[in-house]
């Protein structure tokens, strides 16, 4: 209320939002009154508070997501991906090449990384990509690829989805869906992916705010579709030694504010290969349930992504920190089972 609001107008606003169903708390400061509004925000929103006497000012205090949110969902989810958990109680590695490129590199790559303890194959048929002459990926016969490896190896695969139009055929393939960091506020993207009925792995826009990463897996929940996995993959900043700045609070804020799992990509984050053990050892620390990483059999000849590919001594190290680091977080690895009914 304003500094000289009366008795009578702060009367005006308790009665107000009463007659609307919800609860008005009024706190009487030394030089200020405060009414705490509680109840469904959408009532109050018809009713022109800004406009009563001796209002100075509404704010909005709740988080504008609800489906997403734990204070609606305080338990933490476990969320499925072809029976592999990704959730609070594992650690789920999943790793492949960037692009898919041929039959042979992808699958030597599901192999380094089935050797390495991923249990779930990462690939992308179709590249978003800066650039409209860089590869863009093969596309159908990209997926067609993917699914044969997942035959070869056991490893379901995720795999991006770039456009609205593809979902349905991308989801004809993949085990889950990921939306990258480009099109995270691609609503016709998120309410499409959000009919698909599989699971949908949101990447962090690389200048979103935690706020609008929520609000865009609102989106998802919003058609119907709760499973969902947060990754985080870095951000922009002034910084120009890594390719994008890994926030590693997003993950602790992002569980504070969130029921749903958060993954971190420390391939994106640092764009080099050297940064990847490192940041991965980071997300372990920081409680990620779980990191997704790019390896090539032959990172110098990669069509997309070559220098964050893992190969060889790198990944062993990386391998070594997914065993030895999750347990001490109070993390099994994820292999895949049962789903537990929700
Ligand atoms: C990717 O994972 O292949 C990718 C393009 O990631 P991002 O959207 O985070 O750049
Ligand atoms: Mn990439």
């Amino acid at each position: 209320m304003s500094p000289g609001a009366s008795d009578k107008e702060i009367a005006g606003v308790v009665a107000l939002v009463e007659q609307s169903g919800g609860e008005a708390f009024v706190s009487r400061g030394v030089s200020r009154t405060i009414v705490g509004l509680v109840g469904d925000i959408e009532a109050f929103q018809g009713l022109n508070l800004r406009a009563m006497p001796g209002v100075a000012d509404v704010i909005r205090v709740s988080a504008p997501y609800k489906l997403v949110s734990r204070i609606h969902h305080p338990q933490m989810s476990t969320v499925y991906v072809a029976g592999v958990p990704i959730g609070p109680d594992t650690f789920t590695l999943i790793a492949g090449p960037c692009a898919v490129e041929t039959p042979q590199q992808t699958l030597e790559a599901a192999e380094m990384a089935k050797a390495a303890g991923a249990t779930l194959l990462r690939g992308g048929a179709y590249k978003p990509r800066t650039s409209p002459y860089a590869f863009q990926g093969l596309g159908e016969a990209g997926l067609k690829i993917l699914a044969d490896v997942r035959e070869a190896t056991g490893l379901p695969v995720v795999t991006e989805v770039v456009d609205a139009h593809d979902v349905d055929l991308v989801a004809g393939y993949a085990d889950m869906l990921q939306v990258g960091t480009r099109n995270m506020q691609n609503f016709g993207l998120l309410q499409a992916v959000g009919q698909s009925g599989k699971p949908v792995m949101l990447k962090r826009g690389m200048q979103a705010t935690i706020e609008e990463w929520l609000m865009a897996a609102e989106y998802i929940a919003q058609r119907g579709n709760l499973d969902i996995v947060l990754c985080e993959r870095g951000i922009r900043t002034f910084e120009t030694a890594t390719r994008n700045t890994l926030d590693v609070s997003s993950v602790p804020v992002s569980h504070d504010l969130s029921h749903l799992p958060v993954m971190v990509d420390p391939s994106h984050s640092g764009g080099r290969r050297d940064l990847v053990v490192p940041l991965s050892r980071a997300a372990i620390a920081v409680g990620a349930d779980g990191i997704i990483v790019d390896v090539h059999p032959h990172p110098e000849q990669a069509l997309c992504d070559g220098p964050q590919a893992l190969v060889d001594d790198d990944l062993r190290a990386l391998a070594a920190a997914v065993r030895q680091l999750p347990p001490l977080m109070g993390r099994r690895p994820a292999t895949a089972a049962t789903p537990a009914p929700r």
